[in-house]
């Protein structure tokens, strides 16, 4: 096979404004914060300036992301500006998710651990709150044994990110079969937002369940009204956040 190994690192997107930075960073403290990420998981944005470039930061437990450990790769994840940095060995979701959905401009890959029953039994994730609306499309769960047989679980390739994209589809939320899931979003802040209303919907679904009986979540037409005609305000929620985040 021959080889197709660039010969150096990839071109820069070009210079980003510090504010959008600062809420890369923000974002990955917030998650942190609202028990969304721990000591692993990431999040990431695509560059302002050239849909074929991204950011996320160095290999860091969330919650100690500053501005100076934020990286800019390109989709097949190689770093722009490496300078001895390691990287996180699942960064190849986020590269994936970017190429197959130009729409998206921010990932959470998480391990939010109220949703992992969702992807390792029959029940699908469903909305039972207007704040989880936008999972009128139900999730689809991703099983990496059907595309690489026994594994450590681990989105460690372009090949495994582009599978998993290809489960994601059109939605905005894939489970991930033992792992986690993975929430996109078109900004930063609707990404963070529907990764902590992922989570907090699996919570609220748990227990309608054990509550018993049939359970009335959204409908789909309440779903895409809450979701795409009449969006709530996530910049009210966003700048309480940010501002927790960053101490100000
Ligand atoms: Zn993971």
């Amino acid at each position: 096979m021959a080889s197709t190994a660039p010969s150096g690192p990839p071109p820069s997107g070009g210079p980003v404004d510090p504010g959008l930075i600062e809420d890369l960073v923000a974002a990955s403290r917030i998650l942190a914060a609202e028990g969304v990420l721990d000591g692993y998981g990431h999040v990431s944005m695509r560059h302002p300036g050239n849909p074929d470039r991204y950011l996320m930061s160095r290999s860091l437990a969330p919650a100690l992301v500053t501005t100076d450990d934020i990286m800019e790769l390109d989709l097949a994840s190689n770093p722009v500006d490496a300078r001895g940095r390691s990287m996180f060995r699942e960064r190849f979701i986020h590269g994936m998710i970017f190429k197959a959905r130009p729409d998206v401009m921010a990932v959470v890959h998480s391990h939010s651990p109220a949703v992992i029953p969702f992807g390792i039994t029959q029940v699908p994730m469903r909305p039972t709150f207007h704040m989880a609306a936008f999972l009128y499309r139900q999730p689809p769960v991703f099983e990496i044994r059907d595309v690489a047989g026994w594994t450590n679980m681990l989105i460690t390739s372009n090949h495994l990110g582009a599978a998993l994209a290809r489960t994601l589809g059109e939605n905005s939320v894939a489970l991930m079969r033992g792992h986690g899931n993975v929430v996109v979003g078109p900004s930063l802040p609707i990404a963070v937002f529907r990764a902590i209303y992922t989570e907090v919907n699996a919570r609220l679904q748990t227990a309608a369940i054990v509550l018993g009986g049939p359970v009335n979540y959204l409908s789909p037409q309440e779903g895409d009204i809450i979701t795409n005609q009449e969006p709530g305000d996530v910049g009210r929620a966003w700048n309480l956040w940010k501002t927790k985040a960053l101490g100000k």
